[in-house]
C-alpha cells in the first residue's frame, strides 16, 4: 500500500484535475490511499468568510457565493449537467450557510474549523466523482471518521492509538476491494464528532499520519516544483534540486519554515522508516526528491525564509538581570498564548525572542506581562535560516538588510533581518 498526497495547486481547476487523473492512470493496479487538499486558494477564501461572519461584516454570504461559483464552474467543465455531484456539492456548502445564518455562539477557532474544513470536503467529493467517471474506481472516505484529534481547534492534536485503530479497521478493507481510497487532508474529528483542522498546510501531515498508521511502503507528495530545492524558487533564482535528503535534514528544513512540506510530516515517517518522495505533478516522470534514512551526502547550502516575523525584547522593569525565574514565567506564558518561538537570545538585562507575528496572540501576551517587564516590539522582519552555510551566501543574503539578531550553531546559521529603510534625499 502507498499513500499519495495532492495539494491545492494540483487540483486548482478542471485541467489540473484531469492531470491528476492522468497521473493516477499509471498507478491503476496499485493499492493507493489518496489524500487531497482544498482546491487552489479555497482555504484562504473560506478564512475570509469566517472573518466576515465573526467580524459581523455581512459579506460572508457574498464571499461564499464566489467560492461556490468557482467550484461549480470547475464541475461544469468536468461533468454532465445531470451528474449527482452537483447536488452533493450544493448540500456540502449548505453546511457553511447553516453556520453563518446563526448568531455567533462558539469560539472563533471552533467556527473556523467548521467552515474551513468544507474546502477539503468539496475538493475530495469532486475528485472522487471524476476518477470514478473516467474509469478509476475510487471510494470516498470521510477523514473525520479516521483521524481522531483532541479539541484544540485549528491545531487538533492527533490521538494516535484511536487513529491507528480506525485507519486499519476502515481503510484496509476498502483497499482490499481493489479501488483507490480518497480522503481529505487537513481535517479530523473529535470523539464527539466535531470537526477539527490540523493547522494550515496540514494535508501533508494527514498523509504522514495515515502512512504511519497503515505502515505503508512509501508516501509521495505531488507538488508544483520538481522536488525539494535549495531555496523557494518564488524568492530566489539559481536554485537546484536536492535528489536525496535524510529525514533529519528534512526535519531541520521544515522546522525552520521551508514551505514545501508541513513541519510535522517527517517524524511519523522516520519513526517507521517510510520513504517520502516529493514529486512534480507537472512532470510526473521526473525523479523528484527522495527522503529516507541513511543518506550521507554533502549538502549544498539550503536557504529557508520565514517572513512575518517579530522580535520581542523583554527586560525586567527594575533593571535586574533576566534570571531563570523570569524565563520560566515567560516560557509558560508563550505556551499559554500559543506563541511559537523561532529563535532567542539572552543577554544580561534583556531577553530577545523571534516569533511569528500574530497580532492577537502577541497583544494578549504583552498585556499579560507588561506589569512586570519592559517590552519593545519590532515587526515586519524576516528570519532566514541557512543550513550548510558558507560566507559568500550569508553575505549576499544580508545585502540591503540590517541584521537584528544572528546565531551560528554547527551547520545552521540563523539571522533576523530588517530591510534598510530607504532614505529620501531632501531637495
Ligand atoms: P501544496 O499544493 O501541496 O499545498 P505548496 O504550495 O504548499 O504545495 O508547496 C509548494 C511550494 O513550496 C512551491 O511552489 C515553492 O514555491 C514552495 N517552496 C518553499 N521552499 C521550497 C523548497 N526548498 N523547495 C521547493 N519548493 C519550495
Ligand atoms: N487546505 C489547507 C491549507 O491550505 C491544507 C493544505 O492544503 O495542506 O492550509
Ligand atoms: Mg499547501
Amino acid at each position: 500500500m502507498k499513500v499519495f498526497k495532492f495539494g491545492g495547486a494540483s487540483v486548482k481547476d478542471a485541467e489540473a484535475i484531469r492531470n491528476v487523473a492522468n497521473i493516477l492512470q499509471k498507478y491503476k493496479s496499485e493499492s493507493l490511499v489518496i489524500v487531497v487538499s482544498a482546491m487552489g486558494k479555497t482555504t484562504n477564501a473560506l478564512e475570509e468568510i469566517v472573518n466576515a461572519y465573526v467580524g459581523n461584516k455581512g459579506t460572508a454570504f457574498e464571499l461564499l457565493e464566489v467560492v461556490k461559483q468557482q467550484h461549480f464552474a470547475i464541475m461544469a467543465s468536468l461533468f454532465d449537467e445531470k451528474h449527482e455531484v452537483f447536488g452533493a456539492i450544493n448540500d456540502t456548502f449548505v453546511e457553511i450557510e447553516w453556520v453563518i445564518e446563526d448568531d455567533i455562539q462558539d469560539t472563533y477557532d471552533y467556527i473556523y474549523d467548521q467552515i474551513v474544513s468544507i474546502g477539503e470536503m468539496v475538493s475530495t467529493k469532486i475528485l472522487s466523482a471524476y476518477l470514478n467517471e473516467v474509469g478509476l474506481p475510487c471510494q470516498w472516505l470521510d477523514a473525520r471518521d479516521v483521524i481522531l484529534t483532541d479539541e484544540t481547534y485549528r491545531e487538533g492534536r492527533i490521538q494516535w492509538e484511536s487513529t491507528q485503530k480506525n485507519a486499519q479497521k476502515t481503510i484496509i478493507p476498502l483497499v482490499e476491494k481493489g479501488s483507490f481510497v480518497l480522503t481529505q487532508g487537513f481535517i479530523g474529528g473529535t470523539i464527539d464528532n466535531h470537526t477539527t483542522t490540523l493547522g494550515r498546510e496540514g494535508s501533508d501531515y494527514t498523509a504522514a499520519i495515515l502512512s504511519y498508521c497503515l505502515d505503508v511502503e512509501n508516501m509521495s507528495i505531488w507538488k508544483d516544483v520538481p522536488g525539494i530545492l535549495t531555496a523557494d524558487p518564488r524568492l530566489f533564482k539559481n536554485v537546484t534540486k536536492i535528489d536525496r535528503l535524510s529525514y533529519k535534514e528534512a526535519i531541520e528544513m521544515t522546522y525552520y519554515g521551508a514551505k514545501v512540506i508541513h513541519p510535522k510530516t517527517i517524524k511519523p515517517l522516520q519513526n517507521k522508516n517510510i520513504p517520502l518522495f516529493v514529486k512534480s505533478f507537472i512532470e510526473p516522470e521526473g525523479e523528484g526528491t527522495s527522503i529516507s534514512d541513511g543518506v550521507e551526502v554533502l549538502y549544498p547550502p539550503v536557504v529557508v525564509v520565514a517572513s512575518n516575523q517579530a522580535l520581542l525584547h523583554i527586560s525586567a522593569k527594575d533593571f535586574s538581570f533576566v534570571a531563570e525565574h523570569h524565563l520560566s514565567r515567560l516560557f509558560q506564558l508563550f505556551a499559554t498564548h500559543r506563541i511559537k518561538i523561532n529563535m532567542m537570545q539572552n543577554t544580561a538585562i534583556s531577553f530577545s525572542v523571534c516569533v511569528t507575528y500574530n497580532r492577537y496572540r502577541i497583544e494578549q501576551f504583552i498585556q499579560a506581562i507588561e506589569g512586570e517587564f519592559k517590552i519593545v516590539l519590532d515587526k515586519d522582519l524576516e528570519l532566514i535560516t541557512v543550513r550548510h552555510y558558507h560566507n559568500d551566501i550569508v553575505k549576499s543574503l544580508k545585502k540591503g538588510k540590517v541584521v537584528m539578531l544572528e546565531e551560528r550553531i554547527r551547520k545552521t546559521l540563523q539571522m533576523v533581518l530588517k530591510k534598510v529603510p530607504m532614505m529620501e534625499r531632501v531637495g
